[in-house]
């Protein structure tokens, strides 16, 4: 073998390792399948993308989970595509990530859902629902049991192609200026509350805003909002949200497992080499996990923090209040699936993989949990 053909061979050999090692060989098992590394010429041909975010750059959790799904991609591609992360406001404004991508401005956005729903009410399906799936039961209901295909299918006539791509666990309920003892207290409350939720708390009498994070500690802290959700200890220490609000409430009814999406500029990725395009998928499921168990490890510390430095004490609440709150739930996502025919298909898809789900849970992690942590 000549020093040229050792050369070749090795490299081939290795690109073929790193593919394997990313399981991304069914599809592409030959070098000649997953499109020419280099050109005719052999210069390489290095793709630069450009991802918006509806977060600040580098925030902790969301936006740092942007950059790693960015870097994931540039890496496993060997360089031959680039992602450059932009942060909210720096190419676009957070809420116009959507269009950005779907005009072709930027390749990639990173995002959720739930945000569109102005223009695809019914996309807030695949973000997260009151009283809705765990992050683990959406997971397995976008992959294993047919909520991605809907996802795609609402997202087609966008020229978008959405992947999971992060999600956020369970949520606190949130920061709040007065104690909430009642439903009457939800009464004229005005808080930022995004999606499905925000209707809810609408039914209960109260006002729903939509703000980016990034606006959120001064809004409540000038009196202009009574109370903000946004995700848990991890990323509300990061925003300062203790030193804005007195009170701090769990569970996040609203937001039980927030599903964070990868969305792609269909033509861009259309016109990408076959294993380019598997690289991108792979990378969000990678992301997508990754982030999830972030969060399962950052936010029991930033919760020791905020009760130990910072004197919080989070508190449940009442029970009542859940049950109104729940109830409420439970009407508006039907008004939502009676008022628009797409909505009332995905939800009854939805429902019933949560219905499902909710039977095996009750055996499974619910009772090992409870067993677990008894007394
Ligand atoms: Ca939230």
């Amino acid at each position: 073998m000549s020093t040229s053909d050792r050369r070749r061979f090795l490299r081939h050999s290795a690109g073929l390792g790193a593919l394997a090692a990313t399981g991304l060989l069914a599809g592409c098992q030959k070098a000649a399948d997953c499109g020419p590394a280099t050109d005719a010429n052999g210069s390489r041909e290095v793709i630069h993308w450009k991802m918006v975010t509806t977060w600040p750059l580098n925030f902790p959790g969301l936006g740092t989970g942007a950059n790693d799904l960015a870097e994931r991609i540039t890496r496993m591609s060997g360089g031959r595509l680039v992602v450059k992360v932009y942060g909210a406001g720096e190419l676009v404004p957070a809420f116009e990530t959507f269009d950005a991508v779907s005009s072709g401005t930027a390749q990639l956005g990173h995002s959720s859902a739930y945000y569109w729903k102005g223009k695809v009410e019914e996309a807030q399906f695949f973000s997260t629902v009151p009283f809705g799936m765990t992050g683990q039961e959406m997971n397995a209901w976008l992959y294993h049991g047919g909520g991605l295909e809907l996802w795609r299918e609402t997202y087609a006539p966008f020229g978008l192609i959405p992947f999971p791509a992060g999600n956020t666990g369970v949520q606190m309920a949130g920061w709040f200026n007065r104690p909430i003892r009642s439903v009457e207290d939800l009464q004229g409350l005005k808080m930022r509350i995004p999606g499905l939720g925000g209707e809810v708390l609408k039914k209960l009498g109260g006002t729903p805003v939509n703000l980016p994070g990034a606006e959120l500690f001064t809004a409540l802290q000038t009196g202009s909002l009574d109370a903000t959700e946004w995700v848990g200890p991890y990323n509300d220490l990061a925003f300062g949200l203790h030193k804005a609000a007195r009170y701090y409430y769990y569970p996040g009814w609203h937001e039980p497992g927030t599903t964070l999406e990868l969305i792609v500029n269909r033509e861009a990725f259309n016109a990408l080499p076959e294993d380019l395009q598997a690289i991108v998928e792979s990378a969000a499921m990678a992301s997508n996990n990754f982030m999830l168990s972030e969060f399962y490890a950052r936010n029991p510390r930033a919760l020791q923090t905020l009760m130990k430095e910072h004197g919080v004490t989070p508190e449940p609440l009442p029970q009542d209040v859940l049950r109104a709150l729940r109830q409420a739930a439970g009407e508006v996502v039907e008004e939502l699936a009676a008022r628009n025919p797409r909505a009332g298909a995905i939800y009854q898809a939805y429902k019933g993989f949560m219905d499902e789900s909710r039977a095996w849970v009750a055996i499974s992690d619910r009772a090992y949990l409870r067993a677990r942590d008894a007394e």
